[in-house]
C-alpha cells in the first residue's frame, strides 16, 4: 500500500538555490512544451507528444542552444516529469475538448518530482542532486521502501512529500461497534450521534484570533507598494498566519476522525458531496472550503483503510436531511432550520443528528473503502 508522508525540510542556502533553480527549469520545460505545440498547431503540424518532445529536446534543441546549458544541471527525472505533466495536460484537453493547457507563471509556489536514490534517517533525508537535507520533524518519515519524493516550495518554506510502500501496521481494535453515519454539515463539519464532532472553526478561539490578525495584516499589505521589498516581507507574514490556521484546522480534523475510527464501528456512511454542484452556489462553496470537507473525506478514506473499516457513500440524491429517521416521511428542510420536527409522526431531533441516523440506515450506497 502506498502512503504519502509530507513534512517540512530545512535546506541550506545552496540547497535552496538548487531547489529554486530546478523549479524554474521544470516550469521553463513545461512552458516550452506548450509553446512548441502551439507553434506546431499554427503551422499545421501535428501534436508532438511527451516522449517525442523529450527526444527532440535532447537531440535537437539543446545541442543547438548552448545558452540553455543550465537545463542539464537540474535533476533529469524532475525535468522529464514536468514534460510528462504537460503531456498529460494535453491528453486531458484532447479528451474533454476544453481547458487548453496554460503557461505556468512564476510564483512563490512550486514543486518537482524526484525518483532514484532516496535515503532517510531519523533527522535527515538524502535526495538526488541535493544531498542530505535536515528534516524539521524527526522520525516522522519511515526509513524504508521509499518510492519517490516531491519537493514543494511554498514561499519561504520547503517541504518534502515521500511515497512509501508499506504494509498496514497492526492496530489494536476494541470490540466492533454499530455502524456510524457522518453528516458532513456546514455548521458542524462532522457530527455523529455518539457525539463526536469536529466543531465549526468559528467557535475555535485561536482560529478566530488568527483570522482577525490575518485581516489586519491584509490591510497592511494593501497599503504597501506591490512588488516592493516591504510588500514581499508583509506577504511572507501573511503566509505564516495562513499556514498556522491551516495546521490548526488540520489537527482538529485528524483528531476528530481518529476518535471516530478508534471506536471500531462496523461501517461508516457519509454523504456524496458532489463537490462541483456545491461549488456553483457561492455562499455554500465558501463555507465548504473553509471547513475543507474534501480533505476530511480523503483523510477518512485513509483512516478507514488503516483500521479496516468499511466506508460507504450514499447516492448523491439521498435526502439525508429531509427524511424523518423514525418514520421515513420526507419533508423540505431549508438550511436555516436546525431542528427536524416531523409533520407525520411528531419526532423532534437536531437536524444533524437526524441526518446522521438516516445515513447510518441507508441501504443504497457504494462501498468506497
Ligand atoms: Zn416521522
Amino acid at each position: 500500500m502506498l502512503r504519502a508522508y509530507r513534512t517540512e525540510i530545512n535546506p541550506s542556502f545552496e540547497q535552496r538555490q538548487t531547489i529554486n533553480q530546478t523549479i524554474g527549469t521544470c516550469r521553463w520545460m513545461y512552458n516550452k512544451f506548450i509553446e512548441t505545440n502551439q507553434n506546431f498547431h499554427k503551422t499545421g503540424q501535428s501534436y508532438m507528444n511527451g516522449y517525442a518532445f523529450s527526444k527532440w529536446m535532447n537531440n535537437v534543441y539543446l545541442p543547438n542552444n548552448p545558452d540553455k546549458h543550465w537545463i542539464k544541471q537540474s535533476a533529469s527525472k524532475a525535468v522529464k516529469q514536468s514534460i510528462m505533466n504537460a503531456h498529460r495536460a494535453y491528453q486531458t484537453f484532447f479528451k474533454n475538448k476544453k481547458g487548453y493547457p496554460k503557461f505556468k507563471k512564476k510564483s512563490g509556489i512550486g514543486s518537482y518530482y524526484l525518483i532514484g536514490t532516496i535515503h532517510v534517517q531519523r533527522h535527515r533525508i538524502q535526495l538526488p542532486k541535493l544531498g542530505w537535507i535536515k528534516l524539521k520533524e524527526k522520525s516522522y518519515i519511515p526509513t524504508n521502501n521509499i518510492k519517490s519524493a516531491t519537493i514543494v516550495k511554498e514561499y519561504d518554506r520547503y517541504y518534502v512529500s515521500v511515497l512509501v510502500d508499506q504494509l498496514p501496521s497492526p492496530i489494536f481494535k476494541p470490540k466492533q461497534t454499530d455502524g456510524i453515519g457522518i453528516d458532513l454539515g456546514l455548521k458542524e463539519a462532522v457530527f455523529t450521534p455518539s457525539g463526536v464532532k469536529i466543531r465549526s472553526f468559528k467557535t475555535n478561539q485561536t482560529i478566530v484570533k488568527l483570522d482577525k490578525s490575518l485581516k489586519r495584516q491584509q490591510r497592511k499589505l494593501s497599503r504597501k507598494k506591490k512588488g516592493s521589498h516591504n510588500w514581499y516581507k508583509q506577504l511572507l507574514k501573511l503566509q505564516r498566519i495562513y499556514r498556522r490556521i491551516k495546521n490548526i484546522k488540520r489537527n482538529i480534523k485528524h483528531k476528530g476522525i481518529l476518535s471516530i475510527v478508534r471506536t471500531n464501528p462496523q461501517f461508516i456512511t457519509i454523504e456524496n458531496l458532489n463537490i462541483k454542484g456545491m461549488m456553483r452556489n457561492k455562499r455554500l462553496a465558501n463555507s465548504f472550503q473553509q471547513i475543507g470537507l474534501g480533505y476530511i473525506v480523503e483523510w477518512l478514506k485513509i483512516k478507514c483503510q488503516d483500521y479496516g473499516i468499511e466506508l460507504r457513500q450514499v447516492d448523491r440524491f439521498y435526502l439525508s436531511s429531509q427524511i424523518c429517521s423514525d418514520c421515513g416521511y420526507i419533508q423540505p428542510m431549508p438550511l436555516n432550520q436546525r431542528t427536524y420536527h416531523c409533520h407525520h409522526c411528531g419526532m423532534i431531533k437536531d437536524r444533524d443528528i437526524n441526518a446522521s441516523i438516516n445515513l447510518k440506515q441507508a441501504t443504497d450506497y457504494t462501498v468506497i473503502v
